[in-house]
């Protein structure tokens, strides 16, 4: 098979060196694998050679955007050959009279921003990891952010995809249209995936237009029960929101020691609205009002842009400063119906102490999406366990408020025993059936998502 590769792909794209498989055996997880080979595509055709030849070696193929994800879906946990899109990383095209722009799958999410910054797009999906994560990394996991509340996830913002199945074969689905209604949706069966039924070699994203002003208010809480209902007040309003973000007050302090001032309380909401100037003064009194209510400490319009920046700064970095309370961390990023928030939180805090453990929230509260952080120490077998049984209550909890699993990060290595607890048994067999017939030797991404067949 490395013969076969060695032949397919240009010279100096297929690494078999054992220090270039550590550097493609792991990712934001605490999972690792050993590749037999990493190979470096250019283009569909190469990707299209490449998958024909695993197939007949019935070899497992991982695909990689930069490894960011967090449940060790790019891990390539059978061995196998990993297959690195950083060398299918352009921006082939921005069409604005279409809204549109077609790209390679390894481009940067942060690079097609900035390219588009210009021609006044954006494309939604953003999550934090946008510099560093690649677009097709995003659409396997149908990645968001912030902005999903108002403008939608992966699905929401993808036209069309061309991509190579596990027998091989180069399919082009959806297209350049914002309307359709010609056959099966395939593209958003693709998007969210991960990696499991095709290899996306191109990519046709629905833009969005920059809004002309963007505007925030902080508002802080006694509890964590406060912010929640003033989330579903908001909710219940209708301005929408761009950004509905939620912290904790392990969360806050972790802001503060980071430099923000913040008087002490339990809980924030950063609430962003944007659109048109003269609308703009309008929607935010809106959320302020929906804003107020029992439990409010403080409510403030950011005075600065520096302000804004600065606070975002902090939400951003608090998934790393984590490691700076436990080393060992479970992170999960659960979902469930906005109304049905106060009653996540509360249960939450209930299995922490019960647990005996520390369990740190915030997250995109406004799409009832809420990173529940498990910390604990890895070499403490009391406490180990206890962050595990904690997590299975979490899962409970959150199944029983009509919520999922996974909001944004899918669910990879971590999280598929879980999956008959979330998916009908019919369901599932559906699911298995359809992975079937895009990979009918069970070569792509062979672990990750659908759990194993009971018995
Ligand atoms: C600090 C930090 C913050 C984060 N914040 C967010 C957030 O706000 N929102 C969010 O949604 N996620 C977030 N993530 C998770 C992660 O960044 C996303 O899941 C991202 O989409 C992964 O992109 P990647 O390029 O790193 O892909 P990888 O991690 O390499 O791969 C992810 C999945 O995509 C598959 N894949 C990659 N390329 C292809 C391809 N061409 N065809 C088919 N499948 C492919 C892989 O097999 C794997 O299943 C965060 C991660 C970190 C480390």
């Amino acid at each position: 098979l490395l013969h076969e590769l060695g032949r397919i792909l240009p010279a100096g794209a297929l690494l078999t060196d054992p220090a270039d498989q550590i550097i493609y055996g792991y990712d934001n997880s605490r999972h690792r694998g050993t590749a037999q080979a990493v190979a470096l595509p250019q283009d569909a055709q190469q990707v299209v050679a490449l998958v024909r030849a695993c197939r007949v070696a019935r070899t497992p193929i991982t695909a990689r955007g930069r490894g960011t994800n967090t449940t060790g879906a790019s891990v390539p946990a059978s061995g196998g050959i990993v297959v690195s899109f950083e060398r299918m990383s352009k921006l082939v095209r921005i069409d604005p009279d279409n809204r549109l722009a077609v790209v390679e799958p390894g481009l940067i999410n942060g690079d097609l921003q900035r390219a588009l910054a210009p021609h006044g797009f954006f494309w939604a999906p953003d999550p934090t990891s946008a510099d560093y994560s690649t677009i097709a990394g995003n659409l396997a996991c149908n990645a968001g952010g912030p902005r999903t509340i108002k403008y939608g996830a992966c699905r929401e913002n993808v036209l069309g995809l061309e991509a190579v199945t596990g027998t091989g074969a180069l399919v082009r689905c959806g297209g350049m249209t914002s309307k359709g209604a010609t056959g099966y949706d395939l593209t958003r069966l693709l998007i969210g995936s991960e990696g499991t039924l095709a290899l996306i070699t191109e990519a046709t994203l629905k833009l969005t237009p920059r809004p002309e002003a963007t505007a925030s208010v902080r508002a802080l809480y006694v509890d964590v029960a406060g912010a929640a209902r003033a989330v579903a007040r908001v909710m219940a309003q209708p301005v929408v929101p761009c950004a509905l973000e939620f912290m904790d007050s392990v969360a806050l302090k972790l802001a503060r020691d980071g430099g923000i001032e913040l008087v002490p309380a339990g809980a924030l909401l950063m609430i962003e609205v944007d659109g048109s100037a003269s609308a703009l003064r309008g929607a935010l009194d809106a959320v302020k009002r929906a804003a107020r209510g029992d439990g409010l400490v403080a409510l403030d319009e950011a005075e600065s842009e520096a302000a804004r920046a600065s606070l975002w700064a902090a939400r951003k970095a608090l998934s790393p400063q984590l490691r700076k309370l436990a080393p060992g961390k479970i992170n999960e990023d659960v979902v469930v119906p906005v109304s049905r928030l106060p009653e996540l939180i509360a249960g939450i805090e209930r299995i922490a102490a019960q647990g005996g453990i520390a369990i740190v929230n915030f997250g995109h509260a406004g799409n009832g999406n809420i990173h529940v952080n498990l910390l604990y120490h890895p070499d403490n077998e009391a406490e180990s366990a206890s962050a595990r049984q904690a997590l299975e209550q979490v899962f409970a909890l959150v199944l029983a408020l009509d919520g999922m699993l996974s909001g944004e990060h899918g669910i990879g290595m971590e999280k598929r025993e879980f999956l008959p607890r979330a998916i009908a048994p019919e369901a599932l067999a559906l699911m298995r059936r359809i992975k079937h017939v895009f990979d009918p030797e069970g070569i792509l991404n062979p672990g990750k998502l659908l759990p194993e067949p009971a018995g």
